[in-house]
């Protein structure tokens, strides 16, 4: 494919790895001379890099890429390709090719780093499918990316995920958990330091807190970048409550560059749900963590995450859930009505709720947080 002003637009769903991820894809293809564009209608080159995590995403995404049919009649080069946890799912590549023969390209979550070769290479005569069951050690795409505030930097550390939440598909498409040598995030973080823009540094990963590389634990990661000459700040996503100990707390009480936001998904306030949801701690253990915290960092500004109207949720579990954020007072909450991913363990329960029931707790969560915001 010649490159010279072929424009290309990327339409990232989804989670901020994949926005991280999306800049990368950004950056390797302005490189080779391609020019980004928001405008379907002139682009060469179309990429979807998709979601899985909620059903509503995933319809979402099928109507866009079923959109750039058209698109392709209009213009006979126009190369689509499809990447990320959405492909990665057992079987879903295939389904997508069959659902939509003008896709291009689909790659899952391992591979990322060939899209940008596997473009240049232009128009296929028929769907391409390159799925690998795991990530190699050297697929990374070395580039450093710039928020569109012009301002934060995300740094991958993790990759993947173990815990198996009984909800959560990400386990099944990102495979197991794996930290990145130290040394890698080191190179990325002193090349952002170096080029002078980013304001804050973010840590990213499925669960960041649990990283684990080169003798550093995710506590001594952090104390070790805080300590990096330069006026910075630095912050994480997304991190698990069981993997949020003493040491972590310490050391963002200690580290002046840490910011004091935290957002700590609790995605239950019941303990049923919570071990129903194999979450791995009760209310009260979690609790215990955010007062730690408070104490620690009086000023902190503590986010969190629920999921309402999972299967075999009652009404008493629902109002247990309502109390907890009384009690906790969380600063800000994304509430999300549970969704049912197939083949995860939760899908399989009993119990499963309607979608107006979820929709209704979820309305009412919301309501209680404005209330507890006014208040
Ligand atoms: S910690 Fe749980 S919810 Fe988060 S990515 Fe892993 S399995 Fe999913």
């Amino acid at each position: 494919m010649e490159n010279a002003q072929k424009k290309f637009v990327i339409k990232t769903y989804g989670c901020q790895m994949n926005v991280n991820e999306s800049g990368k894809i950004a950056e390797l293809l302005t490189r080779e001379g391609f020019e980004r564009t928001n405008d379907d209608k002139s682009a060469d080159i179309i990429v979807f890099n998709t979601c899985c995590v909620r059903d509503t995403a995933e319809k979402k995404i099928e109507a866009h890429i079923g959109n750039t049919k058209i698109l392709k009649k209009q213009n006979k080069g126009l190369v689509v390709a499809v990447i990320g946890c959405m492909t990665q799912k057992n079987g879903a590549a295939e389904s997508l090719k069959k659902k939509f023969p003008h896709i291009d390209i689909i790659l899952g979550t391992h591979n990322i780093d060939k899209l940008v070769s596997y473009i240049k290479e232009g128009r296929r005569p028929k769907t391409f499918i390159e799925i690998l069951a795991e990530r190699k050690g050297s697929d990374e795409i070395l580039t450093t990316t710039i928020d569109q505030d012009g301002q934060t930097a995300y740094i991958n550390i993790t990759y993947g995920c173990e815990n198996f939440c009984s909800y959560c598909i990400v386990p099944f498409v990102r495979g197991k958990l794996i930290s990145r040598p130290f040394a890698d995030i080191e190179r990325e973080f002193d090349e952002i330091l170096r080029a002078g823009v980013a304001k804050r540094i973010v840590f990213l990963g499925q669960n960041v807190n649990a990283y684990e590389g080169s003798g550093y634990d995710f506590p001594k990661l952090l104390r070790y970048f805080n300590d990096k000459e330069g006026e910075f700040s630095l912050n994480f996503l997304s991190s698990h409550p069981k993997d949020f100990g003493d040491e972590l707390i310490s050391a963002i009480k200690d580290c002046e560059k840490v910011e004091k936001n935290i957002h700590l998904p609790l995605q239950s306030g019941c303990d049923k749900i919570l071990k129903l949801m194999n979450r791995r701690y009760t209310v009260s253990e979690y609790e215990t963590k955010i007062n730690a915290l408070r104490v620690a960092c009086p000023e902190v500004h503590i986010t969190t995450d629920i999921i309402c109207g999972f299967p075999t949720e009652t009404e008493v579990d629902f109002a247990e859930t309502l109390e907890t954020m009384r009690r906790i007072k969380f600063n800000a909450a994304f509430v999300f009505p549970y969704s049912r991913r197939s083949g995860t363990v939760a899908d399989k329960l009993d119990g499963q709720l309607p979608l107006k029931v979820k929709r209704e707790r979820a309305t009412k969560l919301i309501k209680l947080l404005q209330d507890l915001s006014k208040a």
